[in-house]
């Protein structure tokens, strides 16, 4: 698929993009199908790169939220995990998997400051910081622990979400982390604007650029700043070079139409498909499956049309999202499903759909070989 420019960006839908996954039969629908192998060789290729490289690999639990595949992960050489909640770290760190760094503001305030505390002293837990104040609430929350809580400063590459802008602020964090009786072991960045038609190779430049300005500059104020952490599937490849000590991509293992759209996944990298049941054709110019906003979440980039791509049906345009129906338009003579097929829509952004759902169906050859749970479905705190 051709990315194009920016603004006059349209993606092809064609019939020759298939990725390579079967729906078994006897699929009860909506269902999210995972082919093993597949996820195997997505695992199986970034961790040799990185390898390769000589750069550690850390990837996000949110995308699977599957300790099995975490588990696959860190097989293959990953060197922890990287989550966004506590609530992901409790469920990695219950199950014995205890490297995990939470990449994300956490304000340790509330609920949160002895679960953060009890994190810490069962695991080899660390935690972004981009905020002073937020700096003193943590080290409160660990306070009198036996060792550092170790933390990585996070710093905005262009993404303008979270993460302080350059040097000067990085110093001031830092600087707060060590008067609240943290250590600082690292700096961090999320390419996450990298996630446009043609925009992957800037936002990776911009993330090593960023991570050498700021962890030299931490490293002149005398910190000893041992992880330089980048991360995001589009530019994982493209900035795990330099500087770079770890990459941290998460949505890699599965892939799903937005990153066959940005090329950072082939046909053949889409490991998930949601299995949908054609239930209405009544209306004319459409079909309506029953995979809607509570399956395949409503999460659509402006550049992309529709709200996921269904392979065997090209011509079709996932266009409109109920709780449980999709309305998929197909104009006159495309090829069109009957009602009662089963169909596999590939899911625009495939974490968000996981998270909404309770197992997976694990598959490979076109048969089911085992159904795996979602161990931290909806686990937002
Ligand atoms: N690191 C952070 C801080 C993130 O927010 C994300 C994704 O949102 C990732 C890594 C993984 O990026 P991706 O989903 O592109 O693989």
């Amino acid at each position: 698929v051709d990315a194009g420019g920016a603004s006059s960006y349209r993606p092809t839908m064609t019939a020759s993009w298939t990725p390579p996954i079967g729906i078994p039969g006897g699929t009860d629908t909506p269902d999210l199908v995972v082919d093993l192998d597949v996820v195997e060789s997505n695992i199986a290729r970034i961790a040799k790169e990185m390898a390769r490289r000589g750069v550690d690999l850390r990837p996000h639990f949110k995308t699977h939220k599957s300790l099995r595949i975490a588990r696959l992960q860190l097989e293959a050489g990953a060197v922890g995990v990287t989550c966004a909640t506590l609530a992901e770290a409790e469920v990695l760190v219950a199950a014995g998997i205890t490297d995990v760094f939470v990449a994300y503001p956490v304000w340790a305030g509330g609920a949160k400051a002895a679960r953060v505390r009890r994190l810490h002293e069962l695991g080899r837990l660390s935690v972004g910081i981009d905020d002073e104040v937020a700096a003193g609430v943590l080290g409160e929350a660990v306070r009198g622990s036996r060792a550092r809580l170790s933390v990585l400063v996070e710093v905005d590459s262009g993404l303008r979400r979270s993460g302080v802008g350059g040097p000067d602020d990085a110093v001031v964090v830092a600087r707060a982390c060590r008067k609240a009786g943290l250590q600082v072991s690292g700096v961090f960045t999320h390419g996450g604007h990298g996630y446009g038609p043609g925009a992957a190779e800037k936002a990776a430049r911009d993330e090593v650029e960023l991570l050498r300005v700021v962890g030299d500059a931490l490293a002149d104020d005398g910190f000893e700043i041992a992880t330089r952490s980048a991360g995001s599937t589009p530019t994982a490849l493209r900035s795990a070079m330099g500087c770079v000590t770890e990459e941290r991509p998460g949505t890699y293992v599965f892939g799903d139409w937005q990153q066959s759209v940005l090329g950072s996944c082939a046909p053949d990298g889409v490991a998930l498909i949601v299995a949908s049941t054609v239930v209405s054709t009544a209306v004319d110019g459409q079909f309506v499956i029953d995979a809607g906003a509570k399956t395949l979440s409503k999460d659509r980039p402006d550049w992309l049309p529709g709200h996921g791509y269904i392979p065997r049906f090209p011509g079709a345009l996932v266009a409109r999202l109920y709780d449980h129906h999709a309305a998929c338009e197909v104009s006159d003579g495309a090829a069109r499903p009957a009602v009662g097929e089963i169909v596999g829509v590939v899911p625009n952004h495939v974490c968000p759909v996981v998270n909404l759902a309770r197992s997976l169906t694990v598959v490979r050859d076109g048969r089911v070989m085992d159904r795996w749970p979602v161990d931290a479905p909806a686990r937002n705190t």
